[in-house]
């Protein structure tokens, strides 16, 4: 039974009820965690030079299933006038501490656009911030949350796979980034003439690389910068992209928190 009605009406009540299931979940049966957190840059000196043609290659030259390039193709013209403009700015984004800000102007502001709705809303989480433990195995955009399992019950995906099931929330889990451009096109060809606003988690290396994709169609949101063991380096980013991704990535406390009242106002 969705719980949701529950969050609605007693947010502060269910929170709690989770916090302290998640907390007996951890004694009975401990998933792997983060024991240290590396102390390493978002991006290295060496991979920040060229990265927007980088990024440029990696979406054309890896685009084997034609995800991208197909949804591109719909509106060439102004999907490629939209990305140069992002493309000749400094930064395709402001940064608020985690949080990379696309085509908004502050997380106030934010917190009031995703009340509307008649707007639609996506929450995408990478796949290498699940649990190693995942019943639905960690490359893949799947996520069965349930809530009797106990990795479920301290995930912080799962979490929020709680809070928004039978909501208007497009969930996403995302395996790939060209799994995600295919997705967020498809998602605003079918909503045509309606707002739509994300949260995403992904690498520092990630939400640089990819910013003007996103401002290219005109979504606007936050990206929230993952730690742990982020992908800094084009080596590992490539290796991520083939589900190679030994690490795990977390997103700090007070960050979920941020989420998690984010999400509150668009219930
Ligand atoms: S909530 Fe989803 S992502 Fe988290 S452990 Fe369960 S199936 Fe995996």
């Amino acid at each position: 039974m969705s719980r949701l009605p529950l969050w609605k009406s007693n947010w502060d009540t269910e929170e709690k009820n989770w916090n302290e299931r998640a907390k007996k979940a951890k004694v009975n049966f401990p998933i792997k965690d983060l024991k240290v957190m590396p102390q390493i840059p978002g991006i290295t000196e060496e991979t920040a030079k060229g990265l927007k043609w980088k990024s440029l290659k990696w979406m054309i030259q890896k685009d084997s299933k034609m995800e991208v390039l197909k949804g591109f193709l719909k509106h060439p013209m102004k999907y490629g006038w939209e990305f140069l403009k992002s493309a000749f700015k400094s930064k395709p984004y402001k940064r608020q501490g985690d949080f990379f800000l696309y085509g908004v102007e502050s997380l106030e502001q934010f917190e009031e656009l995703i009340k509307d709705k008649s707007s639609v809303f996506i929450l995408g989480f990478s796949y290498c911030h699940k649990p190693f433990e995942c019943p639905s195995g960690r490359f893949t955009s799947e996520c069965i949350y349930d809530d009797e399992n106990p990795v479920c019950q301290q995930c912080f995906i799962g979490k929020t796979a709680e809070i928004t099931s039978t909501t208007d929330t497009i969930f996403l889990i995302i395996p790939t980034i060209h799994y995600i451009g295919g997705k967020i096109f498809e998602i605003v060809h079918e909503h045509i003439g309606k707002n739509v606003y994300f949260i995403i988690t992904a690498c520092e290396l990630t939400l640089e690389m990819f910013g003007d994709w996103g401002n290219m169609v005109n979504i606007r949101g936050l990206g929230v910068r993952l730690d742990g063991r982020i992908c800094n380096t084009m080596k590992a980013f490539e290796l991520s992209e083939q589900g190679i991704k030994p690490g795990l990535t977390v997103v700090l406390d007070d960050t979920q928190q941020r989420i998690l009242e984010f999400l509150r106002k668009r219930l």
